[in-house]
């Protein structure tokens, strides 16, 4: 065994994703003062940027120096109150810490039990937001790209089962994976308050995350909300508006987004999201020729971010990453508590492209093999299909 690993690493998890090298030039310039005068020219484009990015006009962007785990924080508390209903879906691991979250922020998380398979249900939300006759669910809160299982949640329809039973609350959307990668529409699709983060579609190391409010967000914030901080929208939105932040901000991650967004304007939000969604299909077809099964098994809600892939029974997922890991140097997901060592994830998001793709599922079709896992040949081939059609 040799100390070096000849060629480039391919990092496929569900992000962090892979850094351009643009990004990483952008970042590696020379700090500069966060008070002086050249720095809200970048604080500004950064706002503006990522308003573009959330598609909204009226939405408040707030930039934080932290992961997406503050971030969620952030729009917890900074509309709610100790002690308010929230009405939360499971989709997986992350719907599950985002509850965890608020049960420890003193709130009172109901959680639609869900089989980490599909979506959120918006029917289910329906329902249990009409039994809440006398408004004291304060917000719905889901997972738009589920991490750990690979499936997509439709915001649209939780905003349309959310109107239609004229429910007050306020409508939270975890797109720490999605945004970037997958269709978002914040002023289109109602959102209140959606939290996002730098590593995954926005192809930036981690490190900076985001909420973005509704202008009804900002308001019900002003007014209440939990003690806060740090996490204050208030003080950050009005810093802002002059293109400066109340404390020393991530200066050069915010170069690296500057570019970020200009990449994915340069490409065309429409055009990253086809793409994205054709290497989920391109995924999942050279996963089903191996004849192993997908996690997300509701057709129309599987992500083109990660594909979640279920091992044969009797079969370590964690054993087969390692095989994975030392044979071909390709870094993949593991699988998340209920579905630990059952389930590894191929990250197809970023900044990738076809012969990526195709490099990936050539290492785990070999390991496949060289692990023994029961499967067919012809997973790449069938990839390569879908490719070319
Ligand atoms: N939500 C989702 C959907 C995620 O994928 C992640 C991280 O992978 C998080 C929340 C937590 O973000 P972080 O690990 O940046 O704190």
């Amino acid at each position: 065994m040799t100390s070096r690993k000849a060629g480039r690493h391919f990092l496929q998890i569900p992000g962090p994703s892979a850094v351009p090298d643009r990004i990483l030039r952008a970042i590696s310039m020379q700090t500069i003062d966060h008070r002086g005068p050249e720095f809200a020219a970048v604080g500004r484009a950064a706002i503006e940027g990522m308003k573009s990015i959330f598609k909204t006009d009226e939405g408040q962007v707030i930039i934080y120096p932290a992961s997406g785990t503050g971030a969620w924080e952030a729009a917890l508390v900074n509309t709610l109150s100790e002690g308010d209903r929230v009405l939360m879906y499971e989709t997986g691991h992350f719907s599950m810490l985002w509850m965890k979250l608020a049960k420890r922020l003193g709130l009172q998380p109901e959680f639609i039990a869900g089989d980490w398979r599909g979506g959120a249900d918006a029917n289910a939300i329906a329902g249990h937001l009409r039994a809440d006759t006398h408004h004291s669910i304060k917000a719905v809160c889901i997972v738009h790209n589920e991490t750990s299982s690979g499936s997509v949640s439709s915001v649209a329809e939780v905003r349309a089962a959310i109107d239609a039973v004229s429910h007050p609350a306020l409508l939270m959307v975890d797109s720490i994976s999605g945004l970037a990668s997958i269709d978002f529409r914040f002023d289109e699709w109602g959102v209140d308050v959606c939290v996002s983060g730098s590593q995954k579609g926005l192809m930036l190391p981690p490190g900076i995350s985001f909420n973005c409010a509704s202008k009804r967000a900002m308001e019900v914030a002003r007014k209440g909300g939990m003690r806060r901080s740090y996490w204050d929208w208030q003080e950050m939105a009005a810093m802002n508006a002059s293109g400066y932040f109340p404390y020393t901000p991530a200066t050069n991650m915010l170069y690296g987004l500057n570019e970020a967004v200009a990449m994915l304007h340069e490409e065309g939000l429409d055009n990253v999201f086809a793409r994205h969604i054709r290497h989920g299909r391109a995924t999942r077809a050279a996963v089903r020729a191996w004849g192993l099964d997908i996690l997300c098994n509701r057709q129309g809600q599987e992500s083109g971010v990660l594909t979640a892939v279920m091992m044969p029974e009797g079969h370590s997922a964690d054993q087969f990453r390692k095989t994975v890991l030392e044979g071909f140097d390709i870094s993949l997901g593991n699988g998340l508590s209920k579905v630990a060592d059952r389930v590894f994830r191929i990250g197809h998001l970023g900044d990738f492209n076809d012969a990526m793709l195709m490099g990936t599922l050539s290492g785990i079709e070999m390991a496949l093999s060289k692990a023994q896992i029961p499967h067919s040949k012809g997973g790449t081939e069938d990839a390569m299909a879908v490719l070319a059609g």
